[in-house]
């Protein structure tokens, strides 16, 4: 499948006050392989424009040049999400309205409507990682996880989730054991922390996937490795995103850092 090309929108409704399903058609998307925590890059075209989509197929860092030689003016801007479900031609993506001072996606989401058109790179099956064969799958995230919990959970049975969103009117039903963890108020991923570090896991071998705001990921891993002795090579973490930067803005040392990890691991997730 080209992991490229055009997505229009189908349908937009709010599942919970803070989510925007949005479902998309396009080119391509009925040939996607089915695997869990599919994720793409949307593109959002600068405002009064269409997108513009990099001319270049195939290998991502090809493409990726292309999509910086696009003159600023109309380059569209590129945010990372999951795949929520798919039927046939058409893919759910969920949008967290997020508190923060909303950026180009979340102001796009919040006023998305039927014929809106973006442009995508991926699912690409290239970044397709190996199902953890662990006995105990623990998955922690905030909201803009629970797409791919969502996917992982509907995969394995074996699983154990912590979740924290906003309040309880953001739960969504999702299957197998769920803990939801309410912010209320509270600091964004301190309920998370807390309820991950207080966990009495079964029994077994365990590997973990971790996601969400970056400096909590990176927090759940240290206690992960630390406290409770898990081999680094059993833990999936992505960063989903940084208090106070946008997704545009340079990494940090500790981005840097994570990522060297992350590329040291590259062998796969060997959580086995
Ligand atoms: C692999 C991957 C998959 C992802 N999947 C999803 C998904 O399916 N659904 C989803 O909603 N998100 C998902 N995200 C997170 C999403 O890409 C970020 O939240 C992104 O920053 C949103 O873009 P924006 O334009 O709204 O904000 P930006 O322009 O990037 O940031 C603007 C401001 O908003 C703040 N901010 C960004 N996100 C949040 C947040 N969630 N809560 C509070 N403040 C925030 C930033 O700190 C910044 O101050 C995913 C991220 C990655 C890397």
């Amino acid at each position: 499948m080209n992991p490229t090309g055009l997505l229009e929108v189908t349908a937009v409704r709010r599942v919970t006050p803070r989510t925007v399903r949005v479902t998309f058609t396009g080119a391509g998307l009925a040939g996607l392989e089915p695997w869990p925590d599919q994720q793409l890059k949307l593109l959002f075209p600068p405002p009064g424009r269409p997108v513009r989509l990099p001319s270049a197929d195939g290998d991502v860092m090809r493409w990726y040049q292309a999509y910086l030689a696009i003159p600023s003016e109309e380059r569209p801007v590129m945010r990372s999400y999951t795949v929520r479900s798919r039927d046939g031609g058409t893919i759910d993506v969920d949008f967290v309205l997020h508190s923060g001072s909303a950026g180009p996606a979340t102001a796009w989401a919040s006023r998305a409507a039927v014929g809106d058109v973006l442009g995508r790179y991926g699912p690409d099956p290239a970044y397709r990682r190996p199902l953890s064969t662990t006995d105990i799958l623990l998955c922690a995230g905030d909201d803009t996880a629970i797409p791919a919990i969502a996917s992982l959970l509907s995969e394995v049975d074996n699983a154990v989730a912590f979740v924290e969103v906003a309040d309880a009117a953001e739960e969504q039903p999702l299957p197998g054991e769920v803990h939801w963890l309410h912010r209320d108020g509270a600091e964004h991923g301190s309920r998370l922390l807390e309820a991950v570090r207080a966990a009495k896991l079964p029994d077994g071998s365990v590997a973990a996937w971790l996601a969400g705001e970056a400096s909590t990921v990176r927090a759940l891993r240290r206690h992960l490795v630390a406290e409770r002795g898990f081999d680094k090579s059993v833990i999936e973490f992505t960063g989903y995103w940084r208090r106070s930067l946008t997704q545009d803005d340079a990494p940090t040392a500790e981005d840097l850092a994570d990522a060297a990890e992350k590329l040291g691991d590259s062998a796969g997730w060997k959580g086995n």
